[in-house]
């Protein structure tokens, strides 16, 4: 499946090429700090949990992200405002914004591939938010385009979105490969849109090896397939 055929290679950001986790704790710290609200452990975990469904229902088109981004501190703070919540938020994209903390192997194997293919980021996050971390990380000069969900109208799996990045690189889509750490977003819906996929599971076993998609444990391991 994996080969030089292609001329495309979609990433996603959060979890494949970003470190979000260490984004988000540095970002959701500084915030609260900032509106003198509680920070611990305990409440990342809670705002963890509550943002995680929030996302799992934006997936399913159940939720709007303006909404996402309120209730996301609206539940985990119970008694704030949602003109409290929204300074927050406001607050935390600005942090987040400019973190670019990425994955191990992440800036290598971008910059081994740029020029051999097209590039696009394609990401479920806020549009200024992902565009301000690319830039932060220093990738953003290796990438054809940026597709978010905000601003594409629909997210992954959605299909269309998928649809958009074949459309901006001129490409079709057995030419095109998807990288990814979500198995529903990422690997369910590139297949879905003719593609193929990568899935990047760092903790992958090789008992749950499959024919339909190609899995690899580190970054880097895209380049032997690819150049
Ligand atoms: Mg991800």
């Amino acid at each position: 499946m994996p080969g030089k055929k292609y001329r495309l290679i979609c990433f996603d950001a959060d979890g494949t090429l970003f470190d979000y986790n260490r984004a988000e704790e540095w970002a959701l710290k500084n915030t609260f700090l900032e509106h003198n609200l509680a920070f611990s452990g305990k409440t990342i975990e809670t705002y963890r949990k509550i943002n995680k469904s929030l996302w799992d229902r934006l997936e399913q088109g159940n939720i709007k992200i303006e909404r996402l981004k309120i209730e996301r501190f609206t539940k985990t703070f119970p008694g704030l405002s949602e003109k409290e919540a929204l300074e927050l938020s406001k607050t935390y994209l600005e942090h987040l914004k400019k973190t670019g903390f990425l994955i191990s192997g992440a800036e290598e194997t971008i910059r081994a591939l740029h020029g051999k293919y097209k590039l696009i980021l394609l990401t479920n996050g806020l549009a200024k938010t992902q565009e301000g971390r690319l830039r932060a990380s220093g990738l953003y000069a290796y990438f054809d385009a940026v597709i978010t969900s905000e601003e594409a109208g629909c997210a992954k799996p959605d299909e269309r979105i998928f649809r958009m990045a074949l459309s901006i690189a001129k490409v079709i889509s057995r030419e095109s490969l998807m990288v990814g750490d979500n198995l529903t977003a990422d690997i369910k819906g590139a297949l879905m849109a003719g593609m193929d996929a990568c899935w990047y599971n760092p903790l992958y076993e090789e008992k749950n090896k499959t024919e339909e998609y190609l899995i690899i444990k580190n970054l880097k391991e895209l380049l032997n397939f690819l150049l």
